[in-house]
């Protein structure tokens, strides 16, 4: 495993990376731009062990070519050796793939780079900006910061989503994608400030487009103040 990947793998290698080949055991069009997968983990988990927003470099093949794309774990279950993925579909190698995926279906995995910190002390309201794909993150955020109210920015529309924010205590608000991010970033700097001010221990964790991110990063950090222990932010996609 890991031979002729060109330098991509070379490097994954040199960092102590692990290898895994997934096979799918389910699949299912969750809406028509939305697929689910659960996997066999090739023994991952066990050897991995998991953490909240965990994600996987995953291998596809493009026309011959190494292909690899970050994707988010859901519902792993290191007892059973399973996992789910699921894709937000556009165009391109990764969705091509997750669009005709069935049982017996094998992608190579290589375990670098994910890690959690909790927040410490935890979050007396989180603040998370995301969009369709990093709602298996989100999703997993919000389960993992326990009681924390939250509120969240979703770029997109949730119609048929698997979003798990409970009602009770996390509130989603969606915004339309307009002019490649921009919008969204207006209405956090709109929105976002106020509801900072009634905060002690804010959590402010942002995945969308990586511009996008870097511009609501930047704007979180240097002019609301936010310290860096208390934000996470990744860009999740680039926009063509
Ligand atoms: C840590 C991490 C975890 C992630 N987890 C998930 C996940 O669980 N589920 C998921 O769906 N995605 C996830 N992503 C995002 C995913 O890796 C990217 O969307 C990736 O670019 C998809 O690869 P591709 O081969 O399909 O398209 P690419 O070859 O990368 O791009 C092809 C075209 O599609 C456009 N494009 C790429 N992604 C998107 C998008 N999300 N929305 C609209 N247009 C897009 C590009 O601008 C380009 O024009 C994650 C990313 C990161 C960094």
């Amino acid at each position: 495993m890991g031979q002729g990947r060109g330098w991509e793998g070379a490097v994954l290698r040199l960092l102590r990376a692990k290898d895994f080949v997934f096979t799918v055991t389910d699949a299912e069009d969750v809406t028509p731009h939305y697929r689910r997968l659960r996997l066999d983990d090739g023994g991952m988990l066990a050897a991995t062990g998991v953490h909240p927003t965990m994600w996987v470099r995953l291998w596809f093949d493009n026309a011959g070519r190494p292909h690899q794309r970050a994707y988010t774990l859901v519902d792993p279950d290191p007892a059973a050796g399973t996992l789910g993925l699921e894709f937000a579909l556009h165009q391109g190698c990764a969705s091509d793939w997750a669009r005709t995926a069935r049982p017996g279906d094998t992608i190579e995995a290589t375990v670098q780079g994910t890690g959690f910190e909790h927040p410490d002390p935890a979050p007396s309201h989180v603040f998370a900006v995301g969009d369709p794909a990093s709602l298996p993150a989100v999703n997993s955020l919000l389960g993992a910061l326990g009681s924390a109210p939250a509120t969240v920015w979703f770029e997109g529309a949730l119609d048929g989503l698997p979003c798990h924010a409970d009602p009770a205590r996390h509130e989603v608000r969606e915004v339309p994608r307009r002019d490649a991010g921009a919008h969204l970033a207006e209405r956090v700097r709109a929105e976002l400030p106020g509801l900072l001010g009634n905060t002690p221990d804010p959590y402010v964790w942002i995945a969308c487009d990586a511009a996008t991110t870097r511009t609501l990063s930047a704007y979180v950090r240097r002019e609301l103040g936010v310290p860096r222990h208390r934000m996470h932010a990744l860009g999740y996609w680039r926009a063509a």
